[in-house]
């Protein structure tokens, strides 16, 4: 019999914490971040692959899988990147009423996690995850948090928060070149843990407001202004982050891509490079080959997550 979703409060709580998280462009832009609540030892729902975390609702936008099966599987060793994502597309079960989607390809980390866990790419906090000196100082302003050099997103990544992970209690994690994941017992604690963690920042490193991004059919004016400055090649030549590798392209800093996701990707990375310039800081890049992952996987199964 599939799940019910109508008897149960979990999916309400889920498009809560989507929308809290994915309705500001300095903590989520394009596709990027999802959230996912647990139900009981085996059931969990989390954002389905291809959604906005905006538009996640009670009734569409997510995926219920089996992650007592995905925690199991990470424990013993993930397996090969296409490997795991079958494993994880082959643990979502029905739910009544919504249409089937693909758990997001961050699903395997979620599963690790207390009950309700947040992920973005804030920029506040990508600020500490994208320079030389970031994780030492996010160390002494989160002393209990954790903080991991760069996995790309999949089972690389897992695995190195499994070996950090703690199924109760809050929680939160540094991703380098990446984002922020927050895990904690219930849904208003983990959007207050999320919120303190990126105010911290914001406020302890006395950063600049965050630049509005209005629709634009190209690149928006504030963009096309700031990629003057950093120059065309650098910004292709020089990659901080999956979102960067995915959505600034040659034709999308043109003005030829999906643009609502380009110009909300491209605001939070200027402002990141701004910000790490700001504070004397050094951008910290991806490498070569960190970068040539993305370019087989856009091919095939990472579809802008
Ligand atoms: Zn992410």
């Amino acid at each position: 019999m599939s799940y019910d979703p109508s008897f149960d409060k979990a999916p309400e709580l889920l498009a809560r914490a989507a929308r809290a998280a994915g309705s500001r462009p300095d903590l989520t832009q394009g596709g990027g971040g999802n959230v996912s609540i647990k139900m009981g030892a085996e059931r969990m729902l989390v954002k389905a692959s291809g959604v906005q975390l905006k538009d996640v609702t009670p009734a569409s936008g997510y995926a219920l899988v089996n992650y007592g099966n995905i925690r199991r599987r990470i424990a013993d060793g993930p397996g090969g990147e296409n490997e795991f994502s079958d494993f994880i597309c082959a643990q979502a079960l029905p739910v009544k009423g919504v249409r089937p989607a693909a758990p997001s390809i961050e699903t395997g980390f979620h599963a690790l996690l207390n009950t309700v866990v947040i992920h973005t790419h804030s920029v506040y906090a990508n600020i500490l995850n994208m320079s030389v000196e970031g994780h030492a100082l996010g160390g002494k302003m989160f002393p209990g948090a954790e903080f991991l050099p760069y996995k790309s997103p999949g089972p690389q990544l897992c695995s190195a928060i499994n070996d950090r992970a703690r199924a109760s209690g809050p929680q939160t994690f540094f991703l380098g070149n990446h984002g922020l994941a927050v895990a904690h017992a219930g849904t208003e604690g983990a959007l207050e843990l999320n919120e303190r963690v990126n105010e911290s920042i914001r406020r302890g490193l006395s950063l600049p407001p965050y630049p509005a991004v209005r629709p634009s059919a190209g690149l928006s004016a504030h963009n096309a202004a700031r990629l003057a400055h950093y120059g065309r090649d650098f910004i292709l030549e020089n990659v901080l982050s999956p979102d960067q590798a995915l959505y600034c392209g040659p034709a999308d800093l043109d003005g030829k891509g999906g643009m609502d996701a380009v110009n909300e990707v491209l605001t939070a990375l200027f402002y990141i490079l701004d910000c790490i310039k700001l504070l004397k800081f050094t951008p910290r890049f991806l490498t070569k080959s960190d970068v040539a992952y993305f370019d087989t996987m856009k091919s095939k199964r990472y579809s802008r997550k």
